[in-house]
């Protein structure tokens, strides 16, 4: 996925090839390009296709996401801060067919709201865990599932100035999808 690299050409910012991520401090030597392979590799030792472990992977997308703004749409942060929102906060189960449930929301959400950006935290203030330590602080699957739902919450927390939108679309999606009586 190279889009990544589009999307922070549009956003103007320049994405550097050496030393720490430059957006979440992850400790690599090939900043964010180094950062996004140890994401995309999924860090090993946990099993995704169980069902009991996709919790894990959409905590570890939002997280992931929230930390670096910068390469993705911007909708995106309403979409990823939402969801983790649900789950920490709402205490939902989330599943896989939950997602584009709430991108359908989002899509009504937005047409009256083309003028709400999510100003996100400072870079390198947006956790203090990172891909590294996921990657090199954890011995088994167990650890990692621990560390990435800590990754996840303290994500979440640093972007509280935007915490009251997404507890509107949290409140919103929940009413809008009660009857289905699924989602908690
Ligand atoms: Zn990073």
């Amino acid at each position: 996925m190279q889009d990544y690299i589009d999307f922070a050409a549009k956003n103007g910012v320049l994405l550097l090839k050496s030393g720490a991520c430059q957006f979440c401090g992850a400790n690599t030597k090939r900043g964010i390009h180094e950062c996004l392979e140890i994401f995309n590799f999924g860090f090993g030792e946990i099993d995704f296709s169980k069902k009991e472990n996709h919790m894990y992977k959409f905590l570890m997308v939002d997280a992931h996401t929230l930390q670096h703004p910068e390469i993705h749409g911007r909708w995106n942060n309403h979409f990823h801060l939402s969801r983790l929102h649900l789950i920490l906060k709402h205490d939902v189960k989330w599943s896989y067919r939950h997602s584009p449930m709430l991108s359908n929301y989002l899509k009504v959400y937005k047409i009256d709201k083309q003028n709400e950006y999510l100003i996100p935290p400072e870079v390198l203030k947006r956790g203090t865990i990172t891909t590294t330590d996921i990657l090199k602080n954890t011995k088994n699957a167990s650890d990692r599932k621990a560390l990435i739902f800590e990754w996840a919450t303290e994500v979440h927390r640093t972007w509280h100035s935007s915490h009251h939108v997404a507890e509107t679309i949290a409140k919103e999606f929940l009413n809008r999808n009660k009857s289905l009586n699924e989602l908690i």
